[in-house]
């Protein structure tokens, strides 16, 4: 047969095999595995390389990939991908840092109560990392004193805490962009699915000055109040935190953005305005993941990151 041949049933079978699991949800397992085996591609060209052909068998994990993510999902990241070029080269290598950036507008919390940084900060080994325009975005739990996010089996989206709790627009502007097709994506309190055919799920995206944009992704179905055009003021209920795009359990992901574009802009570091912040106790029972240095202050101004405590104080 040819090698060509092969490659289509390859990916064929993958997406019929995709679609029945998740037709039936039954797949949680084999996704998780399809979702971790993916990443045993670089062997297969290491095989290759060396000439090695029982190595270079593992190149056909590159098509799990198919089994773990909705197609679409799988283009977006290749999108992340040229994107990320276009702006390294669009900043010249050098992306707006805490350092460089001076920020124009003031940036309270997206929720009120108090919530847990669980991705996210502005130092190296905090940063949320994924796409550019993600790498100063956090994922916001909440969380209870045991470390622990929901309460029952973690089998529905219902059982986390934040699920459904209000989403605030963080300062005024005006609504550029908002995506409200997903469901939820389902849960398991192990693993990551996406049942969206965008990563994000429902979103918002605000302009609050020249080239600062914020983005809140993952909203819960049918709880976006804000259409594209829509003045917001600070503080204002835009949507209710869901489990939407491609999430490992219920959370908020907030960014700030030189764009409208989530693909084509960079990240920016946000310096939160009136907030008050402390290590979140127990935090390591959750999140085994060092967190040091995740906190300063200046003035009024806190650059906070992961395993952090957060809430507006006004
Ligand atoms: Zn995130």
């Amino acid at each position: 047969m040819q090698t060509w041949m092969g490659i289509l049933l390859i990916i064929l079978s993958c997406r019929i095999v995709s679609i029945v699991l998740r037709r039936f949800k039954a797949g949680g397992i084999i996704l998780v595995l399809a979702s971790k085996l993916f990443w045993l591609f670089p062997l297969g060209i290491l095989g290759s390389l060396i000439g090695n052909s029982t190595l270079a068998l593992f190149h056909h994990s590159f098509f799990l990939i198919f089994l773990s993510t909705p197609l679409s999902v799988f283009i977006q990241s290749l999108y992340q991908l040229v994107g990320d070029t276009y702006v390294k080269i669009l900043h010249k290598n050098k992306l707006p840092s805490m350092e460089t950036y001076t920020q124009k507008g003031s940036y309270i919390l997206p929720f009120t109560g108090k919530w847990t940084v669980f991705n996210g900060g502005v130092n190296e080994n905090l940063l949320h990392g994924g796409s550019a325009s993600q790498k100063y975005a956090y994922d916001f739990i909440i969380a209870n004193d045991e470390g622990k996010s929901f309460e029952g089996n973690g089998r529905s989206v219902q059982n986390y805490f934040c699920y459904g709790k209000e989403v605030l627009a963080p300062a005024d502007g005006i609504v550029v962009k908002v995506r409200r097709k997903s469901k939820d994506s389902f849960v398991d309190g192990v693993a990551a699915y996406c049942d969206s055919l965008d990563l994000r799920g429902n979103y918002v995206v605000i302009k609050h000055h020249d080239k600062e944009y914020s983005l809140v992704a993952h909203l819960a179905p049918n709880s976006i109040t804000v259409n594209t055009g829509d003045n917001v003021k600070q503080g204002e209920v835009i949507a209710r935190c869901g489990n939407t795009g491609n999430t490992s359990e219920p959370h908020i992901h907030f960014q700030l953005q030189t764009g409208k574009s989530f693909f084509l802009s960079a990240g920016l570091p946000i310096a939160f305005t009136n907030i008050t912040a402390q290590d979140k106790g127990n935090y390591s029972l959750m999140d085994t993941r060092p967190y040091a240095d995740n906190l300063q202050v200046m003035g009024n101004f806190s650059y906070i990151g992961r395993g952090l405590e957060v809430e507006n104080a006004i």
